[in-house]
């Protein structure tokens, strides 16, 4: 399979666990008081952060609501997303843009609000990722998206993780470029 070079470049560190202080401060496309008073997981603690490229979650009370946060050029990033609680189109089989993970009926459209300006002005970028978030875990086989769900690839996983963090680097870029 081609792979372009700069996936091969991206050294990939592993996430260092994040207070909720550290998110909240960390978000780039919403308002202080929207970082202030949005819903952060009480179980960080928990999370197996060694295992993660990013940390993804939704509300439990607005489960359209989803949530990320990602260690990039040294600091954290986290993003304001809108998900459709439900997958696109139930039983059809859609691919991650992050992880590149297949599923049936297990990918959302996730829609950030561009930073700043362009954001307050209604712009906004657009990206299917896997509905719960777990990209990390599904590049690693933590967690299986049933048969079919990776393609047979050659590369490592080292590889397979330095993609899914430069399609994270990607996103971000659009949202805060
Ligand atoms: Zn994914």
């Amino acid at each position: 399979m081609y792979l372009p070079k700069s996936f091969r470049q991206i050294t990939v560190t592993f996430m260092k666990p994040l207070t909720e202080q550290e998110i909240r401060a960390a978000f780039v496309n919403c308002t202080k008081g929207e970082a202030k008073r949005l819903s952060v997981p009480r179980d960080l603690a928990e999370r197996p952060w060694g295992d993660l490229d990013y940390l993804g979650w939704r509300d439990p009370q607005a489960p359209d609501r989803a949530y990320l946060v990602a260690e990039l050029d040294g600091g954290p990033k986290a993003l304001a997303l809108r998900g459709s609680a439900g997958a696109v189109g139930q039983a059809r089989r859609s691919m991650c843009s992050m992880c590149l993970t297949t599923h049936s009926g297990g990918v959302s459209l996730m829609v950030a609000p561009k930073a700043g300006r362009a954001g307050q002005q209604g712009n906004s970028v657009g990206a299917y990722l896997c509905s719960d978030l777990a990209c990390s875990l599904y590049v690693r086989g933590l967690r299986d998206a049933g048969i079919g769900a990776r393609l047979p690839e050659t590369i490592t996983l080292e590889e397979k993780i330095g993609r899914t963090v430069a399609n994270l680097a990607a996103f971000v870029a659009r949202v805060t470029g």
